[in-house]
């Protein structure tokens, strides 16, 4: 291998440009020619790539979003899209893929590797943490520190007006940024997909809370959580039944997927690209680094797609062990 291409894909993710740097950098290192290819797989499609030098990757360790930019692409699910993505790597000599990305662009990888046999090695990035293989995707440790410090921001207000508040967070159909933001921030309840507490239980657990002397409560709500009613409808139901409640609610949104990575992720990038450059160079592919036990580890993309990123149950206990 002589030349390796990096692309970020799918939704962004602080800690995304420590990866790129990573990258580039660990290229240089193993003297290997690196390529960055922009806006992801449609960037593939239209060729549109930079060459770049460790120096070309300075003072974005600290920056959120991705300098190479993202992208959703149609163009590259169609056999006619992935052609011309191919012969464009051809083109400019790049002869192995790095992809950071979610399970969708791993898929895209997958199914790129087995038209071409073309290497590609995938890096997790999301901040859903939703991805089996590894304990943490990039962005998720930032994810999880912005909405701790957003929920205690709306507790001083939940407090002085003994309110109830519902905050959403997000996370897709996974409970991890929910789960672990929660207890972080202390919330009364936590909503997740994976444990429907269904609606009597949570009036349930509202009365406790207030009978127990408890004058105002956050409720944290993952966006995929399967209660069955939205995060407005929720407020709504809770009105209804306990009108002595004065309920809010605050949708938190892209706030949590942007800013500075915390240095968890800027660690973890860092030592993700360095191992995917040096999986390609052993001449392995379809592959996805992660991070099990603190040790960065190798995960079929296949498994890594397919199989399923469970919330601890140790967690979730201990949630309702202190939420008392
Ligand atoms: P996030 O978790 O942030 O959404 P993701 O990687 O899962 O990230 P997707 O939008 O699902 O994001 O996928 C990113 C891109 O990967 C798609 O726009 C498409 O170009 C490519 N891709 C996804 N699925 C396929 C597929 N089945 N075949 C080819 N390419 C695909």
């Amino acid at each position: 291998i002589k030349k390796i291409g990096v692309l970020t894909s799918g939704g962004d993710a602080p800690g995304m440009n420590a990866a790129i740097r990573a990258v580039v950098r660990a290229c240089a290192f193993y003297n290997v020619e690196c390529v960055g290819i922009y806006r992801g797989y449609q960037g593939m499609i239209e060729g549109d790539f930079k060459e770049m030098g460790p120096r070309a990757v300075k003072n974005i360790i600290n920056k959120g979003g991705t300098v190479l930019k993202s992208a959703r692409s149609k163009e590259f699910m169609t056999t006619e899209g992935r052609q011309k993505a191919h012969a464009n790597l051809k083109e400019n000599g790049i002869d192995a893929l790095v992809v950071i990305g979610g399970d969708g662009s791993f898929t895209g990888a997958e199914i790129f590797n087995s038209e071409y046999k073309f290497p590609v090695i995938g890096i997790p990035g999301t901040i859903d943490n939703d991805i089996f293989g590894t304990s943490h995707t990039l962005g998720y440790d930032t994810a999880l520190n912005t909405v701790v410090e957003a929920i205690d921001k709306i507790r001083d207000t939940a407090n002085s007006h003994n309110r109830l508040f519902f905050v959403e967070v997000m996370g897709r159909d996974a409970g991890h940024i929910a789960l672990n933001a929660g207890i972080g921030a202390g919330a009364e309840e936590i909503l997740i997909p994976e444990e429907n507490l269904g609606l009597d239980r949570l009036i349930d657990s509202l009365r406790k809370s207030k009978e127990s002397g408890k004058t105002s409560s956050i409720v944290v709500v993952a966006e995929g959580d399967k209660i069955g009613k939205n995060v407005f409808e929720l407020k709504d139901y809770v009105e209804e039944n306990m009108p002595e409640y004065d309920v809010r609610v605050s949708v938190l949104g892209h706030m949590q997927r942007g800013g500075t990575p915390s240095c968890f992720d800027r660690v973890l990038a860092s030592r993700l690209g360095v191992k995917a450059v040096e999986t390609l160079l052993e001449g392995k592919t379809n592959l996805m680094v992660g991070l099990l036990q603190d040790k960065v580890t190798l995960t079929p993309l296949e498994q890594a797609i397919k199989g399923q990123s469970r919330v601890d149950a140790e967690l979730v206990k201990v949630s309702d062990i202190i939420s008392i």
